[in-house]
């Protein structure tokens, strides 16, 4: 461990979502503002290798970082609230430390020895949560235990946090999340399950040094008082996180009962700077008191769980923030989206987009809803299988390839618009086969594209298997659909747009990831102007 590195683990207790990645982004946010290093780490107690393969039922969206891990998408919130990129090292699983610890029994690393939790698997977490210090980068990081202490997947990391807490005293601390719950037939708020929870903790010897406490009501010095005593903290350790408006309050909130400060006491770091926030009241300033308002539909797949699109979502309020303007987020199922209906259920729609996604289900609406904003001048704005329906589009109503399809759902098609490349075709191993991370990307010049960038040459992040297909590209731009972004190495298609359209924009990648507080995305913000344009015209 390097000396300089200090370490919080953010815990949680008696329930699930209450928000220690909001917290955790919070306190790392307040953190950076005064002048430190920090950064955040998740670690998930499920045995999944990553959140790759899992549904998006699941877990939400899976999130992608500049080095082409998919990751939990409480990286996205740190990544907005830091404007720092996460990697892979940022984002732990269970599966991952287990695959570890057997690549190395199998190659006889631990020289014939038992393999078990302790100490292999835990020594393993240890060394997963160190390796963030080992460039000397971070004066502080921040790591979240997933899932709520006392199940039984999250036991191992948990010791890992009492060993590391044994080893390095002076270097760690405990910020544990619970649940002050509100029972109206009593009129009060109830301690109990907090205390209960913190008993739990210190069956596992770890004894929280701060606790957040989520409710929905203050809590007043009396309580503060009681959680203080009974759960051995200082008072000024027992955090009030009460519900808020915006998540982008949280760190406001949590400046004001000064977790922060508490944080480096404890630490035995010096408060340097109070923290500058101001770009961040700006923002929040705006936030609340937009001058206009646009409707722009989420076409997708899986929007009964907003979390699915959680990055798409928030791009939006920053780039709704950065027109001054609230976006309202009409979302849209594609599956119920038909020829018939169309015209009724986008009628009045400032601005269209469609989701990315995998799979047949719901594509038929999707390339409804193209066609629908191609023809009635909407802004479009197409992501990843957006963008690919966009092309599957353009092929069957402009250039008459009626049975134009990507080779993802209809390997018989006859017109291959979007389809595999001949490298990743040879990639067998499911969960292997994709385009993941960062990838340069060539812009023409005066494109819509990369007037909203401001350059020609950017880098975004992908993940996908099928591209579109080259050996169409001349038939598309006769008539009228352009390739305006280019990978520069492989020459793969990267962005179109049709030019004689007031906004029609699809990209191959995923720009939702690279929107953060600090820095809108440009597409978002270019599209919710098209959007504003298109609501003064109408
Ligand atoms: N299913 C498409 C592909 O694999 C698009 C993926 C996505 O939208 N992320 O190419």
């Amino acid at each position: 461990m390097s000396n300089s590195t200090k370490y919080v683990f953010v815990t949680g207790g008696v329930t699930s979502s209450l928000g220690k990645g909001i917290i955790s982004a919070s306190l790392a946010k307040l953190l950076q503002a005064r002048g430190y290093s920090t950064t955040i780490q998740k670690l998930d107690p499920y045995i999944n290798i990553d959140p790759g393969t899992l549904n998006p039922y699941e877990h939400g969206e899976c999130f992608v970082t500049d080095d082409g891990a998919e990751t939990d998408l409480d990286l996205g919130h740190y990544e907005r609230f830091l404007n720092v990129p996460t990697s892979q090292a940022n984002n732990i699983t269970t599966g991952r430390i287990y695959q570890a610890v057997i690549e190395k029994e199998r190659r006889g690393d631990y020289l014939g020895k038992t393999v078990q939790v302790i100490p292999h698997i835990t020594d393993e977490i240890k060394d997963r949560i160190q390796l963030l210090a080992h460039d000397g980068k971070f004066d502080i990081i921040i790591t979240e235990i997933g899932g709520t202490v006392g199940d039984i997947e999250s036991l191992p990391y948990v010791e890992a946090v009492r060993q590391m807490l044994w080893e390095h005293e002076n270097d760690c601390i405990v910020v544990h999340l619970t649940l002050v719950p509100y029972l109206s037939a009593a009129g009060e708020l109830k301690t109990k399950p907090t205390q209960h929870s913190v008993k739990q903790m210190m069956e596992l010897g770890v004894q929280p040094d701060i606790l957040c406490c989520r409710t929905e009501h203050e809590l007043d010095l009396t309580l503060r008082r009681k959680i203080a005593k009974f759960c051995n903290v200082s008072m000024n350790a027992v955090i009030e996180a009460k519900d808020a408006e915006s998540i982008y309050d949280v760190p406001l909130l949590m400046q004001a009962e000064e977790l922060d400060k508490v944080v480096l006491e404890k630490l035995g770091l010096p408060k340097k700077a109070s923290p500058n926030l101001s770009d961040w009241k700006t923002f929040l300033e705006k936030l609340k008191h937009p001058t206009s308002e646009v409707s722009i539909g989420l076409i997708g797949k899986y929007v009964e769980l907003k979390d699915s699109y959680k990055s798409i979502s928030e791009a939006f309020i920053h780039a709704g923030v950065a027109n001054e303007t609230k976006v309202n987020l009409k979302w849209i199922h594609s599956e119920a989206l038909t020829k018939q209906n169309i015209e009724s259920e986008l009628n009045g729609l400032d601005g269209i987009l469609v989701a990315p996604g995998f799979g047949t289900r719901g594509i038929s609406g999707k390339i409804e809803a193209v066609q629908y904003a191609r023809l009635n001048n909407v802004p479009f704005f197409g992501i990843c299988l957006g963008m690919q329906c966009a092309v599957i589009e353009f092929a069957r109503n402009v250039l008459g390839m009626e049975d134009a399809h990507t080779t993802e759902i209809s390997e018989e098609t006859n017109y291959p618009v979007i389809s595999m490349m001949e490298e990743q075709k040879r990639i067998s191993n499911f969960g292997g086969t994709m385009r993941l991370g960062a990838y340069k990307c060539q812009l023409k010049p005066k494109a819509k594209t990369t007037n909203a960038y401001g350059t020609e040459n950017i880098s975004e992040r992908h993940r996908h298997r099928y591209e579109f297909n080259n050996q169409y590209l001349q038939q598309f731009e006769k008539a009228g659909m352009m390739a305006t972004g280019k990978n520069p190495e492989t020459g793969l298609v990267e962005v179109i747009e049709i030019p004689n359209h007031p906004w029609f924009v699809g990209v191959q990648f995923h720009p939702e990831y690279k929107s953060t507080v600090a820095k809108p995305h440009p597409l978002f913000v270019a599209f919710v102007h098209a959007a504003i344009k298109h609501k003064i015209k109408d």
